[in-house]
């Protein structure tokens, strides 16, 4: 298991130069370690050899190689004394100057002084080991860091707040009462006990499971983002719609690599939603193999898609590359977007895409833009309201352990009613049980740890 009974230090601020930087540490050596290395200014204070620093305050000072007396950076350091700290242990942080040389030579000195460079999350890992966060919290502290947006990031502090752990913990402690209930009746019968409406609680938690698994189409939207592929032919507006929708985005959050040579992937923020917009990079016009790599790039784009817009000139008639790319869309979800709106309209948009909403902009004036952003938002909440006030799931592992526990619940009710096996049930509970305790870390194993925690930065 993981040590949590030794000292850990690590950078916490990203590596570059910087306004300052941080190194931060966790564990029963951190005063002794601040006052080897480090001088506060007010003199007095160093004459004392036993001189360590007051929890909650703040020193201005040096921090000093104490065996060659040479200054390293000039700093501020905090103190926090366990438990009411991030980690529930003795914490210290030294604020550098942003140099990434003096942050490694206060790091270093660190190390010789008795810390132990920290894994990745492993501050986080403690605090959810000694309980002052539970797995669910734990996990919500990246998603707070990786927000893409607003409502990214008001999910995710729910999250860490507990609204989500509070949900899981009222639905467990639903299913553990009938499992109490039901094991009572294996080991002493009906005699004595009072009775317990099983087949109400189990309806109650597999309703309140049923509604959670439904949150994560959208929790998991805000949190990842969308995928949406712009396809269509050369020159029909492609990369002045990309570049029309990133304007009018009230912040563009992340340019990406493209996952190919030929794709170009910006993230936008669309009323909340981290889009991930995939456009088919710039042909040159003079190639006459244009045609076919428009279709070629519209199958890379699609191919890692969530969505596709389907941009089609509406000035020119509808052409065969323009229905061999509607093709290559399949039953994807789709939005059709007439483009060029602002000339004569030719195109005849009849067969292209049935099913498909369409929408008719264009991307020199930036006329049905609105449309076309409300047509997106539709399609990835399917038209359901996107609240966020309620707990939201926002993350794979967590759906996956709330499909299992309501299968059990669901399966536990089943057997109820059909008046079979009483000892099925239990099994069924416990399954159903142990499966919503991995969502908080009740029941957790070393290897979900390592995977969870492997995640984070380390220093964090
Ligand atoms: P792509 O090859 O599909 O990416 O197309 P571009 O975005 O490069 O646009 C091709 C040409 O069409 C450029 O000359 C654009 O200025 C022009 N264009 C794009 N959108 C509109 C529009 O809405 N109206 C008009 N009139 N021209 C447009």
């Amino acid at each position: 298991m993981y040590s949590v009974d030794d000292t850990i230090a690590a950078i916490s601020t990203p590596l570059g130069e910087g306004g300052i930087g941080i190194v931060k540490m966790s564990g029963p050596e951190v005063p002794a370690i601040l006052r080897d290395v480090f001088v506060p200014s007010r003199v007095g204070n160093r004459s004392d050899a036993y001189w360590l620093p007051s929890s909650q305050r703040l020193y201005h000072g040096h921090i000093i190689d104490p065996e060659t007396r040479e200054v390293i950076d000039e700093v501020l350091v905090s103190y926090m004394k366990a438990p009411r700290t991030y980690t529930c242990q003795d914490v210290g942080e030294i604020n550098c100057h942003g140099g990434i040389v003096a942050l490694r030579r206060v790091l270093e000195l660190a190390l010789q002084r008795g810390a132990r460079l920290a894994g990745p999350g492993e501050m986080t890992l403690r605090a959810f080991l000694f309980g002052r966060l539970d797995l669910a919290q734990a996990e919500a502290v990246l998603d707070v860091v990786r927000a893409k947006t607003e409502t990214g990031l008001k999910v995710a502090v729910d999250q860490l707040g507990g609204l989500l752990s509070r949900e899981i913990r009222k639905i467990r402690a639903e299913l553990v009462d009938v499992l109490a209930y039901v094991e009572a009746l294996i080991d002493y019968g009906e005699d004595g006990i009072p009775e317990h409406d099983i087949a109400g609680s189990l309806r109650a938690a597999s309703t309140a499971l049923e509604q959670l698994i439904e949150s994560a189409g959208r929790g998991m939207v805000y949190r990842q983002g969308i995928r949406a592929a712009i396809v269509g032919r050369p020159n029909v507006g492609k990369s002045s719609l990309l570049n029309c929708l990133l304007r009018t985005s009230r912040a563009i959050v992340t340019p990406l690599p493209g996952t190919t040579r030929d794709t170009l992937e910006e993230t936008l923020n669309l009323r909340g939603i981290p889009l991930i917009l995939v456009d088919t990079a710039g042909i040159a016009q003079s190639d006459h193999l244009v045609e076919k790599l428009g279709i070629e790039r519209s199958r890379q784009a699609l191919a890692s898609a969530d969505l596709a817009i389907l941009v089609i000139d509406a000035h020119e008639s509808v052409q065969e590359t323009d229905r061999e790319i509607a093709a290559l869309i399949g039953d994807k979800p789709s939005i059709l977007a007439f483009n060029k709106t602002d000339l004569p309209v030719l195109a005849d948009l009849s067969g292209l895409l049935p099913g498909a909403r369409a929408v008719w902009i264009s991307a020199l004036t930036g006329e049905g833009l609105a449309e076309l952003e409300n047509g997106i938002v539709d399609l990835v909440f399917s038209g359901q309201v996107a609240s966020t006030e309620s707990p939201m799931i926002t993350n794979a592992r967590h759906r996956q352990a709330l499909l299992e526990a309501m299968h059990h619940a669901q399966t536990a009710l089943e057997t109820h009613a059909s008046g079979s096996h009483i000892d099925l049930m239990a099994i069924d509970l416990t399954s159903a049980v142990n499966g919503l305790g991995e969502i908080t870390g009740e029941t957790v194993t070393e290897d979900l740890l390592e995977t969870i925690f492997g995640q984070f930065c380390v220093g964090k």
